[in-house]
């Protein structure tokens, strides 16, 4: 504890840190030295060593900031949406100071969080009320366990979908203590398969959208304004799960057609379910839009106490929803929509400065090509279409086994920022859609020599 390069250490982590360290590293050194008595003992320096870089370890936060070049934009393993500026100052605000978050300020009176956004989504959806969740899937959980106890749902066998990580529509249901009645087949369902499926135990008709498949060919689907007005003759409510679910006509960006919340509840759905880090833009939440009543219904249930947002997702959903607000603006100030309608040259532009010095970093075992590639949307929002992009794409210069790519995969991820790319054809592709902040991409290519 008393050497020099210690007490640093010390100052620098304070004392308990570093004794905890020094206690491993010796403990360590001496269980080593029990099962090989042969070797020699760890030098002092080495012992230092070992302790400045477990006390060093030990103090970096597991959660990093990383370069997600694998062409996919809303990455759910990477975080999803990136918030606007905007977002990010209002949650600073409300992690900072104390805030509205259940307060009515005109009337000195309790508040409800909810209506932090309920305007504004009334406003962009058409929906009569709204109601803000942790996620999607809570959201549909919640709304089955709310309206359908005990009942059946009826769903069309094209749509019932897996998201990943464990989120399965049958798996859903049962969760939610709602039978789930599965109607028409894989490729083809009929207006006449709801009407023959609608009982005395029918709670509600839904449709999910097929987020991250396509079934094409011999196939029949049932419009969403038919499902409403089969369920509506039937008193029952037309649910929808929308995923992705749009707050714009994304075609008006030249983007592939998503479909448009709106328009969903505008043909007739009684409640509508999406992300708020899908293609919104925002933060994790899951928003449940629609009619009154019900929404009145859902807020009473207990699981929505349970599943309730914090302020901070208050907070960064209200700037966000704040940005469509300013439709001139929302390709500049929404990250997401930066990046899916990013103009081609500007990916170019970046290849054509990248990547000599990227090449030299690399060494003579690897060539550097620009290439033209595709990005996807991600997280389960238009699985068909890519986005033309640009990428660098780096490949073995001698015909070398999959493990060098994989080895240089993992030196790429080794940099202070780590760089994830995406291999195909035995190349390593970097596509520079996503990558805006190029100086700090470009300061740490040199350490890839090291
Ligand atoms: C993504 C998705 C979900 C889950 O949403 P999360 O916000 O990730 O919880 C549920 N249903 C559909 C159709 C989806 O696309």
């Amino acid at each position: 504890m008393r050497l020099p390069a210690v007490e640093d250490l010390i100052a620098r982590f304070g004392r308990s840190a570093t004794v905890d360290a020094v206690r491993d590293v010796l403990e360590r050194a001496r269980a080593h030295r029990a099962t090989a008595p042969e070797q020699a003992a760890a030098s002092e320096n080495e012992l230092t060593q070992q302790v400045t870089s477990f006390v060093e370890q030990r103090a970096t936060p597991s959660l990093r900031r990383m370069f997600n070049l694998t062409g996919t934009v809303l990455h759910t393993n990477l975080g999803r949406a990136l918030l606007p500026a905007s977002a990010i100052a209002h949650v600073n605000m409300a992690m900072t100071e104390a805030c509205n978050l259940e307060y009515e300020i005109d009337s000195g009176g309790r508040g409800e969080r909810d209506s932090l956004v309920e305007s504004l989504l009334r406003d962009l959806t058409g929906a009569e009320a709204v109601t803000v969740v942790n996620n999607n899937a809570a959201a549909v959980l919640l709304v089955l366990a709310a309206l359908a106890p005990r009942r059946e749902v009826i769903v069309s066998r094209g749509e019932l979908v897996e998201i990943g990580g464990a989120f399965r529509i049958p798996d859903v249901m049962r969760s939610a203590n709602t039978r789930l009645v599965e109607i028409g087949t894989t490729n083809r369902t009929h207006a006449s398969d709801y009407e023959e499926a609608i009982g005395p135990r029918s709670a509600a008709l839904m449709k999910v959208h097929a987020s991250n498949y396509t079934i094409s060919g011999f196939v029949a689907e049932v419009s969403g304004s038919e499902v409403a007005q089969i369920a509506h003759r039937h008193n029952l409510p037309y649910l929808v799960d929308l995923g992705a679910g749009s707050l714009i006509d994304l075609s008006a960006y030249g983007l592939p057609k998503e479909p448009v919340v709106r328009d969903v509840l505008a043909a007739g759905a009684d409640v509508v379910t999406f992300s708020g880090d899908k293609l919104l833009g925002g933060p994790q939440a899951g928003l449940i839009v629609g009619r009154k009543d019900l929404i009145a219904k859902i807020k009473r249930h207990p699981l929505k106490r349970a599943l309730r947002v914090s302020k901070l997702t208050l907070a960064a959903l209200e700037a966000s929803l704040l940005t469509y607000r300013h439709p001139e603006r929302l390709t500049q100030e929404l990250p997401t929509l930066r990046l899916l309608t990013r103009p081609l040259e500007q990916m170019q532009g970046l290849a054509d400065r990248l990547r000599a010095p990227l090449a030299s970093a690399l060494g003579p075992d690897w060539r550097v090509d620009i290439a033209a590639v595709k990005s996807q949307v991600g997280s389960g929002s238009m699985p068909v279409e890519t986005l033309p992009s640009v990428a660098l794409s780096i490949i073995p210069n001698k015909a070398r086994a999959g493990s060098a790519l994989n080895a240089l995969a993992k030196r790429l991820r080794s940099l202070p920022i780590p760089v994830v790319g995406r291999v195909v054809d035995n190349k390593l592709q970097l596509d520079l859609r996503c990558l805006e902040d190029e100086t700090a991409f470009a300061a740490q290519l040199p350490r890839l020599q090291a």
